[in-house]
């Protein structure tokens, strides 16, 4: 018994010191090298200074300037720079970055942050934490899987609630279409929700179900000339004799459940959409685009929109896909990993490079995480019974700049997909996305030459699963700011969360 406690002593003295010396390091960490991090920042003008500022198409070595309220104020070259006389202003704060690219934080238009009601999945704390790691200073959160959904103004306010005092970036809303709350829609709107999200099939949440095609009329007509967007998880059911449901295949494989979601099914959705596109003037949107063959139905649509007069953002028809679609293809998902499970589903290799012209040829709009996380517990072997989603938030940026890179992009490119077009998507291309006078300083510190592998020790956001564990992504977020307000730098994140919600709150809250 004793040499049991003095055991048991010894080990709780060492995991003390181990402790303590964790605890040390992250202090003396955050002290050097976060200037600050854990103080309010000074309200004071901040010049930041790169060899490499990515801003508004152009890359080129020079200065942002922001101003005490932590909005753009000017952007210089580094030659400009030498003929202002700010410099010499002692009030001016001047961080360098020196080779670290700057630029506009990121905008990720899809996340699911599943609180509350499904907070053991994923929270505010969390997601935003691993969000501004990522370099990302802005993200919308999903109306399904939490509890309530948002698919009512009492329920919106209820996630607002939750949201308000835990994030550490900013935060929008997404409101959602379920059979029958068309009356919710106006208010909605009025309380802030940045666009509407249904589906045209099973969501496979309970609380969420789809609308029929026969009811997009009445949303239609309800949405009809508003700037709001309506986004649809573009998959829908297909006759009976093309279904390929395999009931003797292997359900470990992956072939089994790529099988049992062919193309057919989102192609179908986006033509059910492009009928109605042409009838109304609402923004059509569509997520997480699997199969190439989406856009050109779409394109079709958009053009017939542009030819009528339309002069929305890109008629006013758009499209995402996501970091998985253009990572993977389904001939390396290993079977039982169903951490690679999502819907619609990943396709082959010659699907992926169609999804790269695209992006080439401008024919998608963003990129987008699709962050959808669930306990490892929903997952297991088991493609046809596992919880689909993808778990990515933390690492969008280098994804894409390791797959761009490869394929000759540039940073314009990088922030053209992840930042610009998400904030137009969301209504915010005057608030966010882009290196601007005028716009929040939300700003990353991104070095495009470092690289990293993907441990589990190293996600922020809840459940440590990954499709991406122990790859080795090509470029490194040094440091995130929003508002001109450092948020993360080297491994640390700011203490207190800064973030806003981007919501009607003299609205929300009044009710
Ligand atoms: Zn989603």
């Amino acid at each position: 018994m004793t040499s049991l406690l003095v055991k048991q002593l010894q080990h709780a003295y060492f995991f003390n010191r181990i402790l303590m010396a964790i605890t040390f390091k992250t202090f003396k960490l955050t002290d050097i090298s976060c200037r600050g991090l854990n103080r309010e920042r000074r309200k004071e003008r901040q010049l930041f200074l790169s060899r490499h500022v990515v801003a508004d198409g152009k890359e080129f070595d020079g200065g942002v300037l922001v101003d005490e309220n932590g909005i753009i104020s000017g952007v210089y070259t580094r030659d400009s720079l030498k003929d202002l006389s700010l410099l010499n202003d002692d009030d001016l704060q001047v961080i360098d970055g020196g080779r670290w690219a700057l630029m506009a934080g990121v905008v990720d238009s899809h996340v699911h942050v599943n609180e509350p009601g499904r907070t053991s999945w994923e929270g505010f704390a969390t997601a935003t934490r691993a969000a501004a790691v990522g370099g990302i200073t802005t993200l919308v959160d999903m109306p399904l899987n939490s509890v309530p959904p948002t698919t009512t103004v009492d329920n919106l306010k209820v996630k607002a609630l939750t949201a308000k005092e835990e994030i550490y970036i900013d935060v929008a809303f997404w409101g959602g279409i379920i059979p029958g709350n068309e009356k919710e829609l106006k208010d909605l709107i009025k309380a802030g929700v940045i666009g509407f999200k249904g589906y045209l099939i099973d969501s496979g949440i309970e609380e969420f179900p789809n609308v029929e095609e026969t009811e997009l009329d009445a949303i239609l007509t309800t949405l009809n000339g508003s700037d709001i967007v309506l986004a649809f998880h573009t998959e829908a059911a297909i006759d009976d004799d093309k279904n390929t449901q395999c009931e003797n295949c292997d359900p470990n494989l992956y072939s089994t459940y790529l099988a049992s979601h062919p193309p057919e099914m989102e192609h179908k959705a986006a033509s059910i959409l492009a009928k109605y596109i042409p009838k109304y003037d609402v923004r059509i949107h569509v997520v997480h685009v699997s199969s190439a063959g989406v856009i050109p139905i779409l394109e079709q649509a958009r053009e017939e929109r542009i030819k009528a007069g339309s002069t929305r953002w890109r008629g006013g028809v758009t499209a995402e896909t996501c970091h998985h679609y253009l990572t993977f293809s389904s001939e390396q998902i290993p079977p039982g990993h169903t951490e690679f499970k999502c819907s619609p589903p990943i396709r082959n290799l010659t699907n992926k490079e169609k999804l790269w012209n695209y992006i080439r040829d401008e024919r998608l709009d963003l990129i987008a995480s699709d962050h959808s996380p669930s306990v490892a517990s929903l997952k297991g072997p088991n493609f046809m019974t596992a919880w689909g989603g993808v778990s990515s938030v933390q690492f969008g940026l280098s994804l894409f700049w390791t797959e761009a890179k490869a394929r000759g992009y540039s940073l314009s490119t990088v922030s053209h997909y992840l930042s610009s077009g998400p904030a137009h998507l969301i209504g915010l291309q005057n608030r966010k996305g882009t290196i601007r006078p005028g716009l929040d300083a939300d700003l990353v510190f991104f070095d495009p030459n470092a690289s990293f592998v993907v441990t589990p020790d190293i996600i922020a956001y809840k459940n440590k699963l990954s499709p991406y564990m122990y790859r080795v992504l090509n470029g490194k977020v040094m440091q995130t700011y929003l508002r001109g307000q450092l948020i993360y730098s080297n491994g640390d994140v700011s203490e207190k969360p800064q973030g806003q919600l981007l919501i009607n709150d003299s609205v929300l809250f009044k009710r």
